[in-house]
């Protein structure tokens, strides 16, 4: 979930494309997805954004839905639903849970004064401001006191608490959780739940002076993009994760654990807190630097697949990372065009040129086989550790880079007129190749899916799942189709 900015940002796309590839991942292991992205568009900042450009808030945020969508469609995102929280079923639902919680007596009316960030529209104590500033944006805070609606999320406190710590993988990475124990073991404070002063909001439905807080709504998203409390969200809740960004790791796990709590409704399994990408020396981006990447500019000069690779290959997942368009060059050309795109324009030539572009009669080496470490990609891929489950298929790659070499196909071609056992061998050699090339495309679906298809293509084979990952499934005298080349060099 996305607080519209003016333009999608660059860790905007980051974010979309590692869920996108986490979603493709259970696909692939047969799994039923339901993969939700989509923005949160209520509040006092876009009420204020849209003013400052002179126009209705509704208008304003349409005008930059445009632009998310987009993204999407670019980076090759394939989301279930794009929730937007001016949805009619997420207003609904929004206020069916106020609703619910406060005919609890869990919520009630109250003044509230207190420091306000409008930018992350939260509210801090005295302490936890850096000279009068939001610890967060370093924006000037405002002395605000007016009518709420309280929610009594103090008494959720040890609740809270208890499921933090009986549950290591409730907030990831470790590192992430424990700052967040820290802060809920100093007690949670009763939260403000409804403004007076933001027209731009959902109205509170027992009193429509009120409209509620941006994160009373926004957090709805997770339960009424999935149909609360009827269709998918029977079969889908709780949700396997929540991809989030650092600085609203609070918001996902306090208030929207007590939130949950509150309305009898189970927790989120994990909520993954991913890092952010800064400049090549480790900077922020910045607008007044000159420093700020346009993720869309980037497909459209790269593609989405070197784009996608890129930020999932180069950054841990869960930590922060640094961009720079010549570290992405350099894995476009080395591992993508040399490694990956090489060895397919490499094999299907071959085909073509000793076997008349069908895939030969062969059994898979077994000493190639064993380059293939599946099991190591799952475990990797259930840590969350996208990073090395890449790397990891792309050592694969290489080792087949290395079996051409190594066996000298155009040999075993020439000593093919003079040699029986030649001609047997050629045929291993060249089937352990394009057998191991559909395995490879099978896998690196979930990362660059753009590109698996086209592989697939050359090959003359369907889009498979995990469980073909077997070698030796291929079918002889199946027709090859050469491609274009996969990834051209940039200079
Ligand atoms: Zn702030």
């Amino acid at each position: 979930m996305i607080t519209l900015p003016a333009n999608p940002i660059f860790g905007h796309a980051y974010e979309k494309v590692c869920a996108d590839c986490i979603a493709r991942w259970h696909r692939l292991l047969g799994e039923d997805v339901f993969f939700l992205t989509g923005t949160d568009e209520h509040g006092s900042k876009i009420q204020r954004k849209a003013a400052e450009a002179g126009k209705q808030p509704q208008k304003y945020v349409d005008e930059m839905v445009v632009f998310f969508k987009r993204l999407c469609e670019k980076l090759n995102i394939s989301f279930d639903r794009f929730i937007r929280t001016t949805d009619a079923d997420h207003i609904k639902v929004s206020q069916q849970i106020f609703k619910k919680i406060f005919d609890k007596g869990e919520i009630y009316l109250g003044t509230y004064s207190g420091w306000y960030c409008p930018e992350c529209e939260t509210f801090y104590t005295e302490k936890d401001l850096k000279d009068g500033c939001c610890p967060t944006h370093g924006k000037k805070a405002e002395w605000l006191s007016e009518e709420s609606y309280f929610f009594k999320m103090g008494a959720y406190t040890q609740k809270v608490l208890d499921y933090l710590e009986k549950n290591p993988e409730s907030v990831l990475p470790a590192g992430k959780r424990k700052e967040i124990i820290n802060r809920v073991k100093e007690g949670l404070n009763d939260l403000s739940v409804s403004r007076v002063n933001v027209k731009w909001g959902i109205p509170v439905p027992i009193n429509e002076k009120h409209t509620l807080y941006v994160w009373m709504d926004a957090l709805l998203n997770y339960i009424s993009g999935i149909g609360y409390p009827e269709k998918e969200f029977k079969k889908f809740w709780p949700a396997d994760v929540h991809l989030i960004g650092v600085d609203i790791s609070w918001h996902h796990s306090a208030i929207w654990y007590s939130i949950l709590l509150a309305a009898g409704i189970p927790l989120p399994k994990t909520v993954f807190v991913h890092g952010f990408i800064n400049t090549e020396s480790g900077e922020k981006m910045s607008k007044s630097k000159g420093t700020v990447i346009d993720p869309i500019e980037l497909t459209e000069k790269f593609g989405a697949d070197p784009v996608r690779y890129f930020l999932l290959r180069e950054i841990p997942f869960g930590q922060d990372g640094n961009f720079s368009e010549a570290a992405l060059k350099e894995r476009l050309n080395n591992e993508l065009a040399n490694g990956l795109g090489n060895l397919v324009n490499r094999t299907i030539v071959m085909i073509e040129k000793y076997c008349g572009g069908k895939i030969p009669e062969g059994k898979v080496d077994a000493a190639l086989e064993k380059k293939l470490d599946l099991g190591k990609i799952k475990n990797h891929m259930q840590g969350l550790e996208i990073h090395h489950a890449l790397s990891e298929i792309f050592s694969f790659v290489a080792a087949c880079n290395q079996f051409i070499n190594d066996k000298e196909p155009w040999s075993l071609f020439e000593k093919k007129a003079r040699e029986k056992s030649a001609v047997e061998e050629l045929g291993n050699v060249l089937y352990s190749l394009v057998d191991s090339i559909r395995i490879i495309a099978i896998l690196l679906q979930p990362f660059i899916p753009a590109t698996a298809e086209k592989i697939n293509a050359q090959l003359g084979v369907k889009a498979g799942s995990l469980k073909e990952c077997e070698f030796n499934l291929l079918k002889a005298g199946t027709k090859t189709t050469k491609g274009g080349i996969l990834f051209k060099k940039v200079e």
